[in-house]
């Protein structure tokens, strides 16, 4: 069984199911999402496929080339 620490602090991960992203130009909010959070310095982990996942929401949302 994985077991996912904190690269930072080593800290438990909890399991987050949303996504904020806090920037004054291009926010950005996806639930229904499978990540980790670290209960000690809330750093946010999420795998590689969710990671493209967001990249794509965000792209369409904010570089969408629609012609
Ligand atoms: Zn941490």
């Amino acid at each position: 069984m994985e077991e996912l620490k904190c690269p930072y602090c080593h800290g438990n991960f909890k399991e987050v199911s949303q996504y904020v992203y806090n920037n004054e130009k291009y926010p950005l909010v996806i639930d229904n999402i499978k990540g980790y959070q670290c209960e000690f310095c809330s750093e946010i982990y999420f795998s590689h496929d969710v990671t493209k996942q967001i990249e794509k929401v965000f792209k369409e949302k904010y570089f969408s080339t629609k012609k």
